[in-house]
């Protein structure tokens, strides 16, 4: 069974009616966050249901594991990340702004893993102070430094450096 569909009978047409649900389980990505919110892990889900505006208004707290790549030394990072959403189903959802209400149920995955998707860290970095890799040879600057930037970056440098000796000064 998907874990993230939601019985909603109890609130249907009831205003003021609400209740608070607490899912989780593995978000099928659809390929989409795959890479960075692992498969196997679980995404947990605490909304606080109600019947508003002829729809279920879901209000709470989506909770999923991450992990990718620091931007600069491309060590593994990862955390967890904690996303508030505020969303509504209808009957007749709109696009972009709000989900299905299907019969007398819910899915919350589609919330989940927008807001998940949303909340994903673009460039992460291990630490705020990483050194990164020496762009000449690739070197974690992090365990220590190396000699490039006291050698020419490129011998052709090291060639107009001689050839403007050889003009003499200007
Ligand atoms: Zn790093
Ligand atoms: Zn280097």
């Amino acid at each position: 069974m998907a874990p993230f569909v939601v019985t909603v009978a109890d609130l249907l047409h009831r205003p003021g009616a609400h209740r608070r649900e607490q899912v989780s389980g593995p978000l099928d990505g659809r390929g989409v966050i795959g890479n960075s919110v692992p498969r196997d892990c679980e995404v947990m889900v605490d909304a606080l249901l109600e019947w508003v505006c002829d729809g279920i208004l879901a209000t709470g707290t989506a909770v999923a594991p991450w992990r990718g790549e620091c931007r600069r030394c491309l060590a593994p990072v990862g955390g967890e990340l904690v996303v508030e959403f505020r969303e509504l189903f209808e009957q007749s959802p709109r696009e972009g702004e709000s989900y299905p209400l299907r019969g007398d149920h819910i899915d919350l995955a589609p919330l989940a893993r927008e807001a998940v998707l949303c909340a994903l860290p673009l460039a992460p970095l291990c630490a705020d102070d990483c050194a990164g890799l020496c762009p000449t040879c690739g070197i974690d600057l992090n365990n220590g430094a190396c000699t490039c930037a006291d050698t020419p970056v490129d011998p052709r440098w090291a060639v107009l450096d001689l050839l403007r000796s050889d003009l003499g000064p200007s």
